[in-house]
């Protein structure tokens, strides 16, 4: 089959491998029919994550046919069309038990920390990602959902990461009625974020960014008032100023480890990985948040320490929540909401590429060409 591979820090190619198989009876294989690019895929691509081999897979964003089945599978059968979330759980382990389905301890032999991700080195678990035209999926009757008549494909592979973990980053916040909700990111994450905050009360959506025309897409999309970083100067003076002087309610890192930092960051994240990225953005947050109010953090950080103002948040009083999306815990409501026509995440996408050009898609996502947002890759035909 063809599927993306990486080669090295900056060097990915699109080559023949073989086709996954079934390795456990759990095991479904998925003939991918649509895929995504992730604005974190580029901490792989760029070689920020630990442990990242040469010839893995990346993609953690994909729906598809369902085309094998191991004998022990009940809930799948060959032909289903399944959205697949990003995360790979068990689904009976006590941190599955408790929804928290991004910390399988079952999962990831590699780590204590993260669970199972697609196609998102082996510090994730190793496991193949979905930018090719097939993909083993683990525990197959416990992650993937089979798509609803209803549901447009491409709402049903913007939940499968970005639309569920905006709405996640959202939902940790514990937004309440009237709140000043302040989104750091207008990418994909970002601006679902934004538009979510609506849908939980917030009284007031503010989204910084340094891209007008994603700042642009963040007034049409998640109806925000937007700040252009390149503008406002400080950005903790500026949020002050905007709230007087008190902070927001509730802010939320939607940028994670690759913020556009000072030089001295980018060398001690990128090049000595003494950091797991620049926390740029999560240091305006806990400085640009009311004394007491919450931070969620849901842009992506590596697992190494990261130089973050923990004074500050100490002596401020802030709750700090962060997490990979338990993707499947999402879907219940953020289904409610694209059925009752308040939200669609497919409005999100501004490019769609065959798989064979996915590596200049990958260079117009990193340099942000085109005023791209996000990037679908159509796979196969359903
Ligand atoms: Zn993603
Ligand atoms: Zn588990």
């Amino acid at each position: 089959m063809k599927a993306l591979t990486y080669r090295g820090p900056y060097k990915i190619r699109v080559e023949e491998k073989p086709d996954p198989r079934i390795e456990h009876p759990n095991d479904a294989i998925v003939r991918v029919t649509r895929a995504a690019i992730c604005g974190s895929d580029l901490h792989l691509l760029h070689g920020m994550l630990p442990d990242t081999r040469i010839g893995h897979t990346f993609g953690h964003e994909f729906i598809g046919i369902v085309e094998k089945v191991g004998p022990s599978v009940q809930r799948l059968s060959v032909g289903d069309k399944v959205m697949v979330p990003f995360n790979i759980f068990c689904g009976s382990c006590v941190f599955c038990q408790q929804g928290l389905f991004s910390n399988c301890h079952n999962v990831n032999a590699n780590a204590t920390a993260v669970g199972g991700i697609y196609g998102y080195s082996h510090t994730a678990g190793g496991y193949d990602g979905g930018q090719a035209e097939r993909v083993r999926v683990p525990f197959a009757d416990v992650g993937p959902m089979i798509i609803p008549e209803w549901l447009h494909d491409e709402d049903a592979l913007m939940i499968t990461d970005a639309f569920s973990t905006g709405y996640f980053g959202a939902r940790l916040g514990h937004i309440k009625e009237g709140d000043t909700v302040a989104v750091f990111g207008a990418g994909p994450v970002g601006l679902a974020a934004a538009r979510s905050a609506w849908l939980m009360g917030a009284g007031r959506v503010m989204v910084l960014d340094h891209l007008d025309y994603r700042l642009e897409k963040a007034r049409s999309f998640a109806y925000a008032e937007t700040h252009a970083l390149s503008e406002i100067g400080d950005p903790v003076l500026h949020m002050k100023r905007e709230t007087d002087h008190l902070g927001a309610d509730v802010v939320i890192d939607a940028v994670g480890a690759e913020a556009d930092g000072t030089v001295m960051q980018h060398v001690t994240a990128a090049k000595l990985k003494l950091q797991g990225g620049s926390p740029v953005a999560l240091n305006w947050a806990i400085d640009s948040v009311r004394k007491g109010g919450n931070v969620s953090v849901v842009g992506a950080y590596g697992p190494i320490h990261s130089a973050v103002r923990f004074g500050d948040a100490m002596n401020k009083g802030l709750t700090i929540r962060a997490n990979q999306t338990p993707i499947r815990m999402m879907w219940p409501a953020i289904l409610d909401h694209i059925r009752a026509g308040r939200i669609s995440p497919r409005e999100m996408i501004t490019h769609r590429i065959p798989l064979d050009d996915i590596v200049e898609g990958y260079h117009m996502v990193s340099a942000k060409l085109d005023d791209c947002v996000k990037t679908v890759i159509e796979v196969s035909d359903s």
